[in-house]
């Protein structure tokens, strides 16, 4: 049935893996039809924060889903949003006065960042300087797949093929660093460098600045000092560019601390999340702004209003699910789980080198590593590390010859001793023939 009528993401069906076909999951396995077990060390694409099929987050949604399912969003509204603007609005650090205070509610990471870039466009257009409409945003950043989303992230070069239906985005190159690195200062000195270029040749056309705060993800947990962020940021300001922070996967806890700007020490204007919102079990984000940003788009005519929405906007069972993962991530008990996952990173890292396995770089509970030799994404080495991992029960799914876990709190030091273990492993079998693995 699969093979016949499905159509999978981010895929080249011809010659792709048959699909594994998961039945029930917990914590952090999954179980296929034959009873097999998978650990999931990516958490499902990002999204997993506590494991799966959480009893508390389930019965919150199956609670929801019978008192009010759905209900549209312009003209109405509902408890579980309101409480959940309430618990985020507390949990998001804050640089007074400007505070992050507006929520805009959408589905997916894509609409959270096609929501961003809509509002800062029209929030100049409001502000009677419709010149200010071009974007800045960092080289190889990814920011989701609809069209103003694959416009920022273009240069990640997964989008070739829809070149043409995307706007023009200026870049800066992205300091990538690792353990070790000393060639850190540097890097970042020839970025501020042409930001600084850039901003004086575009003096009054930016629009907007959009940043993966200290971690690309798609582009293969690519990872920066968060000085150097609020470096950038701050250049950004200084011209009066709005500052958007992409926190789509650093969000929740996943580089140390509750959102990745905080170890930036900036607050952006427009913050965007999704993915561990919801605690990985329905689709929800949302979009929040500065109070003045907001207050532009109030007027007399519809004009100056925001024209965007979507038909699940604020959908009250994903939101309640989103308040009860809200209320275990602020438990201590994930708080230290989540530090546990950082020191064991830490240690695999002091522990090594290992062979052919370069550029080891941890962030919060995010461990990557290259494997030397060069790849593509979705090339015939990619596809021989996903194997090599799922045949030992993990699943651990590179990016071109990155390979990294990402993984769900709730998994034990002895389950992360097994991925480092596969993963060292995976460096010795497959880094010297990297090269010759090419597809
Ligand atoms: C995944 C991701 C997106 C897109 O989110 P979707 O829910 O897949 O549309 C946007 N930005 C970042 C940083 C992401 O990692």
């Amino acid at each position: 049935m699969d093979a016949r009528h499905i159509w999978h993401p981010f895929t080249q069906a011809k010659g792709s893996l048959d699909p594994i076909c998961i039945v029930k999951a917990e914590g952090n396995k999954l179980y296929d039809h034959a009873g097999k077990t998978y650990l999931d060390m990516i958490s499902s694409w990002w999204v997993n924060l506590h494991g799966h099929a959480h009893p508390k987050i389930a019965s919150a949604i199956a609670e929801q889903a019978q008192k009010l399912e759905q209900v549209i969003f312009a003209d109405f509204t509902h408890p579980p949003a309101l409480e959940l603007t309430k618990k985020l609005h507390a949990a998001l650090p804050r640089e007074n006065p400007r505070e992050l205070n507006r929520f805009f509610f959408s589905d997916n990471g894509s609409t959270a960042v096609e929501s961003a870039i809509k509002m800062a466009l029209h929030y100049w257009r409001n502000k009677d300087q419709p010149q200010r409409r071009k974007f800045i945003a960092l080289e190889g950043a990814y920011h989701g797949d609809t069209v103003g989303a694959m416009s920022v992230g273009m240069k990640s070069g997964f989008f070739d093929a829809y070149k043409s239906l995307c706007f023009d985005v200026l870049t800066i190159p992205f300091p990538a660093i690792w353990h070790g690195d000393k060639t850190a200062a540097e890097k970042e000195k020839q970025a501020l460098s042409q930001l600084k270029n850039l901003l004086s040749q575009h003096d009054g056309e930016i629009a907007g600045f959009i940043f993966e705060p200290m971690v690309l993800g798609a582009a293969g947990m690519k990872m920066c000092g968060g000085d150097f962020i609020r470096d950038c940021a701050n250049l950004a300001r200084q011209s009066k560019a709005l500052v958007i922070f992409d926190e789509v996967m650093t969000g929740f806890g996943r580089t140390g601390s509750l959102f990745a700007y905080e170890q930036c020490k900036i607050t952006p204007d427009i913050l965007c999340l999704a993915k561990g919102l919801s605690g990985g079990f329905l689709p929800l984000a949302v979009t929040v702004a500065h109070e003045d940003i907001y207050e532009a788009f109030l007027g007399d005519g519809f004009g100056k209003a925001l024209a965007h929405g979507h038909s699940y906007t604020a959908n009250p069972m994903a939101c309640a699910a989103a308040i009860a993962s809200m209320d275990l991530l602020l438990d201590e008990e994930s708080a230290a789980q989540r530090e546990a996952i950082k020191k064991s990173h830490q240690n695999f890292i002091d522990a090594g080198p290992y062979a052919n396995l370069e550029k080891l770089r941890v962030k919060g509970t995010i461990l990557a590593a290259d494997i030397s030799g060069q790849s593509v994404y979705g090339g015939k080495l990619s596809q021989d590390l996903k194997l090599f991992f799922l045949n030992r029960g993990l699943l651990i799914r590179p990016i071109g010859n990155t390979l990294y876990i990402l993984p769900p709190y709730c998994t034990t030091e002895q389950e992360l001793k097994d991925a480092y273990h596969a993963i060292v492993e995976a460096g010795e079998i497959f880094g010297d023939t990297a090269i010759s693995l090419v597809a």
